[in-house]
């Protein structure tokens, strides 16, 4: 290793940055508690989180913009502290690209340049470089309000890379553009960073994003990081219920252990799972944890015992799977996606296998009982869009005429109305 590294690591891999204990409040209100995560040499490590829990101020203070109350930051093994921001090789992309309206691309790009000193002809090949490498080769003489959104971004982009920064720093880079341009700048970023071999920390509310482009993630919420991994550990194994839940859409429901390797979900249906007990949970007794089960990971079946049987609620689809909800009869709703569609009132059973099930500890992250958060909102209204027929953009409601209906659905559609 090439310094000394504060942050114990078992994969022996360089820590271009070390944060530690890092703490910051503004206005008497903690905004960042004890944040503390190392950063490797080359990698793209995202901070994901929804508003306001602090991944720009964590940026901000990497970047030299902000100072920290207390903690420490290390970049190559050096205290960053008396460090000022324009010294530290270190670039940041806002998503407000601020640009010069007036200057064109060029001089757009070669500003921190000049600045600099540096000459005229290693500006020329640095820009021209620049600009090549963010697909922009001819558009140097262009002002900037004869871009799109897009190609600003793009401008932002080389005019932090032509400083060749041992880290790039961006902050919710894309969040001005529309959905298509979106993914492909995503998948273009990704590849810029292998090409160009410099460290990214992006910053992003977005778990799709995050997941699409990240070696590691670190999930925040109000100032504390919930996890840190690549994005599979991330989705398959949930450290707590507030990271499944803002990972992708999950059902997370309370349930029981007494031994390794099986749940009892709260309606007392016993599943087979790949966990054993947590160490400090007793044998024999009903130990309290949460368990997730992802929409995809659910069988559609027939009831039957040892089933999560219940009534199909609402159908939508989804382009290449049908989403529905599945009221199961204790009351709980369940979130379930399928290739073949269950007609609504029809009767169901679900099963999962044993992998697909995964355990967490009952925290004060938990939600409440059978419910699977913010998504399940979003499903209800679909539902109400079916009953007003509305279609919403790329999700078409699914007409009941659609479905082959076999007399067992007519039958619980009859149960579905006294309800
Ligand atoms: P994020 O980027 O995750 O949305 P921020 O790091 O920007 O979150 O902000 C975290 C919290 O700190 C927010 O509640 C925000 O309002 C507050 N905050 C950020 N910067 C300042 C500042 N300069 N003065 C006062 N409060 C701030
Ligand atoms: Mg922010």
């Amino acid at each position: 290793m090439a310094y000394n590294q504060i942050l114990p690591d078992d994969t022996g891999s360089e820590h271009i940055i070390e944060i530690k204990d890092l703490c910051k409040s503004f206005d008497g209100t903690k905004v960042l508690k004890n944040i503390t995560f190392y950063i490797r040499n080359n990698e793209f490590i995202t901070l994901l989180g929804p508003s306001g829990c602090g991944k720009s101020t964590t940026l901000r203070i990497i970047a030299g913009f902000e100072t920290a109350d207390s903690g420490i930051v290390n970049f190559e093994g050096k205290d960053l502290k008396s460090v000022p921001a324009n010294k530290r090789n270190i670039n940041t992309v806002f998503q407000r690209y601020a640009l010069f309206p007036h200057l064109n691309v060029f001089d757009n790009v070669a500003f921190g340049l000049k600045i600099k000193k540096v000459n005229k002809k290693e500006i020329e090949q640095r820009v021209n470089k620049a600009l090549e490498t963010v697909g922009l080769d001819n558009y140097g003489e262009r002002y900037i309000d004869q871009l799109s959104g897009g190609q600003m971004q793009r401008v932002a982009i080389a005019r932090a890379i032509v400083n060749r920064p041992r880290i790039l720093l961006l902050d919710e880079p894309l969040g001005a553009l529309d959905l298509k341009m979106r993914k492909e700048m995503q998948i273009e970023l990704k590849e810029m960073q292998r090409e160009l071999g410099i460290t990214f920390v992006y910053v992003t509310h977005d778990q799709e994003e995050a997941l699409t482009m990240s070696d590691t993630i670190i999930v925040m919420k109000d100032g504390i990081i919930q996890q840190i991994g690549t994005p599979i550990d991330i989705y398959n194994e949930p450290k707590n219920a507030y990271v499944a839940d803002f990972i992708g859409e999950s059902n997370i429901v309370a349930g029981t252990m007494k031994k390794d390797n099986e749940v009892v979900l709260s309606s007392g249906i016993t599943f087979k799972c790949v966990d054993p007990l947590f160490p400090e949970f007793t044998e024999g007794i009903a130990n309290l944890v949460d368990v997730v089960i992802r929409p995809e990971d659910f069988y559609v079946d027939e009831e039957a015992e040892g089933r999560i049987n219940g009534t199909v609620e609402s159908l939508v689809f989804k382009g290449v799977h049908y989403e529905m909800i599945v009221k199961s009869d204790d009351g709980i709703e369940w979130l379930v996606q399928n290739v073949d569609p269950s007609a609504v009132g029809s009767r169901v059973g679900l099963y999962v296998d044993p992998d697909d099930i995964q355990i967490m500890r009952r925290s004060e992250l938990s939600p409440e009982f059978g419910s699977f958060g913010i998504k399940h909102q979003a499903a209800e209204e679909n539902s109400e869009a079916k009953e007003a027929k509305s279609n919403s953009i790329g999700e078409n409601v699914v007409e009941e005429a659609d479905i082959k209906k076999d007399e067992d659905a007519e039958e619980s559609a009859e149960v579905e109305k006294e309800d």
